[in-house]
C-alpha cells in the first residue's frame, strides 16, 4: 500500500501520520521526492482501512500495490534510484561503463586491462576472483589473492572495482575491499546471502538468474532492500531458452519492463548473454537504445588464452571502438557516456 501525500506537505505532518500508521503494527517508509512524497506501507495491511487514511487532509490518495515486490516497486519510489559508488553514479544521465576480464589472472593482466579500458572511457573495473564454474575441474579464480590484485589495479587507475561474492562468509572482506559487490546469476536466489547483503550499505550488482522471471528477479532485489540496503543495481545477463546458438538469450524487453515496474537502475551484460565475441557490439548498442543504465562487458588482452570466458571476451581495441560507436546512440536517447 502506498499513501501519496499532497504537494508541499510539511515534514511535521508527515512525521505525525507516519507515527499514527506505525501504531497499526506496520512498517512505514517515507520517500520524499522532488515532485511527490509517498509513504510506502509494508507488512500486514489487511487491517488498514484506506478510507480512514484518505480522510487525512494531507493525503492525496491511497494506492494498493498488487505486485509482491514493495520496496523495489516504482509506485513506492516514483523517481529513478541513482546509486552512488564513491561519487560515481549508476542510474543517472551517464551510462555506467563496467569493463574488465572475466577472471583476474595475474597482476600484469589486471593492471594492463584496467588501464586500457579506462583510456577508452570505462568508469568501473570488473574482474572475477571467486568464480562460479560449472565444472569443479575448471579454473576457480584466484580468490583472496585475486581481490588483492583488483585493489592494486584500483590503486593504479582509480577505477572502482566490481567483483562477485559467492559466500556470505566473505561479506566482511568484500565490504571492506570492494566497491560494488556482484551477486551472480547462480546465486540470485541464494536468499541467505541476499539477506546478509541487505544488512550492509555497499552497492550490490544483482544479476538475473538464467531461469528467473522478471518478478522473481525483483523479489530477489526486494530481499536486499527489505534488509535496509537501498543500493541495488540490476543486471540483465540473458536467460535460458530453447535456443542453443547463443549461450543465453538476451532479454532486452526486460529493460523497459523493469524500468516500468521498478525504480532501480538496470544494466546489461551482453558478454554472458551471448557467449560470442561478435555479438557484443550489436547487443551493447541495442541495450543502450532500449534504456539500459549501463553495460558490463568482458575485455581481455589475450582472449585465446583467457582462463575463463575467452570466446565472449573482446580485445581492448574492440572495446575502444565500441565505446566510440555507443556515444551517438546514448545521445539519441538523451544519455551520455
Ligand atoms: C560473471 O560476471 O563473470 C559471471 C559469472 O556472470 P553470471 O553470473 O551472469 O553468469
Ligand atoms: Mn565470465
Amino acid at each position: 500500500m502506498v499513501v501519496v501525500l499532497k504537494a508541499k506537505t510539511r515534514e511535521e505532518d508527515i512525521r505525525k501520520l507516519t507515527e499514527e500508521l506505525k501504531k497499526e503494527g506496520i512498517d512505514v517508509c517515507p520517500v520524499i521526492g522532488k515532485e511527490l512524497t509517498v509513504l510506502g506501507i509494508i507488512g500486514d495491511t489487511t487491517k488498514i482501512d484506506p478510507l480512514k487514511i484518505e480522510a487525512h487532509d494531507i493525503v492525496e490518495k491511497v494506492i494498493k500495490v498488487q505486485e509482491p515486490f514493495k520496496k523495489a516497486n516504482r509506485v513506492f519510489h516514483p523517481e529513478n534510484t541513482v546509486v552512488d559508488v564513491n561519487g560515481r553514479k549508476i542510474g543517472g544521465n551517464r551510462i555506467a561503463m563496467i569493463a574488465g576480464p572475466c577472471s583476474v589472472e595475474s597482476e600484469d593482466q589486471i593492471k594492463f586491462i584496467a588501464e586500457e579500458v579506462k583510456k577508452s572511457g570505462a568508469s568501473f573495473l570488473r574482474g572475477g576472483a571467486f568464480k562460479p564454474r560449472t565444472s569443479p575441474y575448471s579454473f576457480q579464480g584466484l580468490e583472496y589473492d585475486g581481490l588483492e590484485l583488483l585493489k592494486i589495479a584500483r590503486e593504479k587507475t582509480g577505477l572502482p572495482i566490481v567483483t562477485e561474492i559467492m559466500s556470505a562468509k566473505d561479506i566482511e572482506i568484500f565490504e571492506r575491499d570492494v566497491d560494488i559487490i556482484q551477486v551472480g546469476a547462480r546465486n540470485m536466489q541464494n536468499f541467505d546471502l541476499l539477506k546478509e547483503l541487505g544488512k550492509i550499505n555497499k552497492p550490490i550488482l544483482l544479476k538475473r538468474g538464467f531461469a528467473a522471471t522478471i518478478e522473481e528477479f525483483l523479489m530477489s532485489a526486494e530481499y536486499i532492500l527489505a534488509g535496509g540496503n537501498n543500493n541495488v543495481i540490476l543486471c540483465e545477463r540473458g536467460i535460458r531458452t530453447f535456443e542453443t546458438y547463443t549461450r543465453n538469450t538476451l532479454d532486452l524487453s526486460a529493460i523497459p519492463a523493469i524500468k516500468k515496474l521498478s525504480h532501480l537502475p538496470v544494466i546489461v551484460d551482453p558478454s554472458h548473454a551471448t557467449g560470442k565475441r561478435f555479438m557484443i557490439a550489436p547487443l551493447a548498442k541495442a541495450a543502450v537504445a532500449v534504456g539500459a543504465d549501463g553495460l558490463i562487458i568482458e575485455v581481455h588482452n589475450d582472449p585465446e588464452k583467457a582462463l575463463s570466458d575467452g570466446p565472449q571476451s573482446i580485445k581492448p581495441e574492440d572495446y575502444d571502438a565500441l565505446v566510440k560507436e555507443l556515444k551517438p546512440i546514448a545521445n539519441a536517447v538523451g544519455r551520455e557516456i
